[in-house]
């Protein structure tokens, strides 16, 4: 399935694999275990007491057995009550919106949410004021690039998808867990990578996800973006900014190199915005903004507040703008970026589609 060349939204291939259940999920998916929240089926299961109870009724005159049958359908529901109860409090995921052609994710290495905005940061700045935005959302403990950035791409918890190295592995073996530029490729949507650091490649899990080391900073890693947006758009890039963190190491966070060169960084993602704006794309793009930790001094990996503490804006098609959130965690991007494909999210505590950030559609 190729959708390269045509216009159809992304909400034309929705609910595809959710609808077909577990029978038809591709084969990425036996690497983490994922489900469709919105299909819940919860078995009634009677207690020992109510079957002995039933045994005995077996015996009984034709009069006790319709007796018993109504006794036993009352039970039945009785005991249904609760796990519909429960049910109705995990409420089923509404449908994605259905104006999204093309998602953005762009991960700004080691840029922390309170420097975006004391920075003048215009872009980024603006992105926030017009869509969704978590000033406070968090990264996971281990706050170093490959396990927050595993995070970030697969939707699990670090324990879940078992990257606590931050070094590039020998040979560079790619990660178990899927993430979603491979389920989305697996799903048949185009897809593409381009990162500042060579340790990136442990994600790469698939060739048909086309793969980008820009080992020349943020600039390098615009103009790919740019040349990929110009020759045939992927449905879902993911774009990861390195120059952040390396100024944060270099010169300090939150020193006024760090805080100026964040407003290069912010250039560069205009870059990649106004372009989207010149091909007729920018209205039916979903971008999401965020980071894999903070920093302070000239390091990070704590559970400090500054090193934890992330930025997440989501902006464009189906954002209701000018909505602030609150609680979102690193992870919540890959369940997002999931749903908004119509692609089952992880079956992980550790992350949720941010739904609210969405204009929910008339059904
Ligand atoms: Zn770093």
């Amino acid at each position: 399935m190729n959708h390269r060349n045509d216009k159809t939204p992304l909400g034309a291939h929705k609910q595809i694999l959710c609808r077909g259940g577990f029978k038809t999920r591709p084969a990425a998916y036996r690497l983490a275990s994922f489900k469709c929240r919105s299909v819940g089926a919860r078995h009634v299961v009677p207690s020992p007491f109510f079957l002995a109870f039933f045994d005995a009724s077996i015996a009984a005159s034709w009069r006790f057995n319709i007796f018993f049958s109504r006794f036993i359908f009352l039970l039945v529901l009785l005991l249904a009550l609760p796990s519909a109860a429960q049910d109705a409090t995990s409420e089923p995921l509404p449908a994605p919106p259905s104006d999204i052609e093309h998602i953005l994710v762009i991960s700004l290495d080691g840029a922390r949410p309170d420097a975006i905005q004391q920075a003048n940061a215009p872009v980024l700045q603006h992105l926030a004021a017009e869509g969704a935005v978590d000033w406070n959302a968090q990264t996971v403990e281990l706050s170093v690039t490959l396990p927050a950035h595993s995070s970030m791409l697969t939707g699990l918890s670090v324990e879940e998808h078992g990257v606590t190295y931050n070094d590039m592995p020998p040979d560079c073996p790619p990660i178990e867990a899927s993430t979603f530029l491979t389920l989305a490729s697996d799903a048949g949507f185009s897809t593409a990578m381009v990162v500042g650091k060579e340790k990136f490649c442990i994600y790469v899990q698939r060739e048909a996800v086309d793969y980008t080391f820009a080992r020349e900073g943020d600039r390098s890693v615009a103009d790919r973006v740019i040349e990929l947006l110009q020759t045939d758009p992927p449905e879902v890039i993911f774009a990861h900014f390195p120059n952040p963190d390396y100024f944060g190491h270099s010169t300090g966070w939150m020193s006024e190199t760090y805080i100026n060169e964040l407003n290069s960084t912010d250039f560069q993602v205009g870059r990649i915005l106004d372009e989207l704006a010149n091909l007729n794309l920018l209205e039916t793009t979903l971008v999401i903004i965020t980071a894999d930790h903070g920093g302070h001094d000239t390091g990070h990996g704590t559970t400090l507040p500054e090193d934890m503490t992330i930025p997440w804006i989501a902006y464009g098609a189906g954002i209701t703008p000018g909505t602030e959130l609150s609680g979102i965690t690193i992870a919540d991007t890959t369940a997002t970026v999931l749903w908004a494909l119509g692609l089952p999210v992880p079956e992980s505590d550790a992350s949720r589609p941010i739904t609210e950030a969405f204009t929910q559609e008339p059904t």
